[in-house]
């Protein structure tokens, strides 16, 4: 598989911290657990024969990533936006509840 070395950094900067599936932004310092926290996805998975390279990589949030329906390829970004807005709530209600 063609590789390159890249950091999360650089493609978040690259990408302006902008979502791939949903087009919005991500925060940069986010605690890992919430879903909005920065990861690079690959646009043509891996196992599907994508390369892990600049290319073929963008910036997302964690839960967009993870997100199978919210992919890009099977929901519009409005519709990954709410996903990922329900994502917080609950996540922002466990956190709450957890204090
Ligand atoms: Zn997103």
């Amino acid at each position: 598989m063609e590789r390159e070395a890249y950091t999360r950094k650089e493609i978040g900067e690259r990408d302006g911290w902008e979502c791939g599936h949903c087009l919005t932004p991500v925060p940069r310092e986010a605690d890992p657990r919430d879903p909005r926290a920065p990861q690079v996805d690959h646009i043509t998975a891996v196992v599907q024969g994508g390369a892990d390279t600049r290319d073929n990589v963008t910036i997302s949030h964690r839960y967009c990533n993870a997100d199978r329906w919210g992919l890009g390829r099977r929901c519009t970004p409005a519709q990954a936006g709410e996903r990922l807005a329900r994502a917080v709530v609950v996540y922002e209600a466990r956190r709450g509840a957890a204090r």
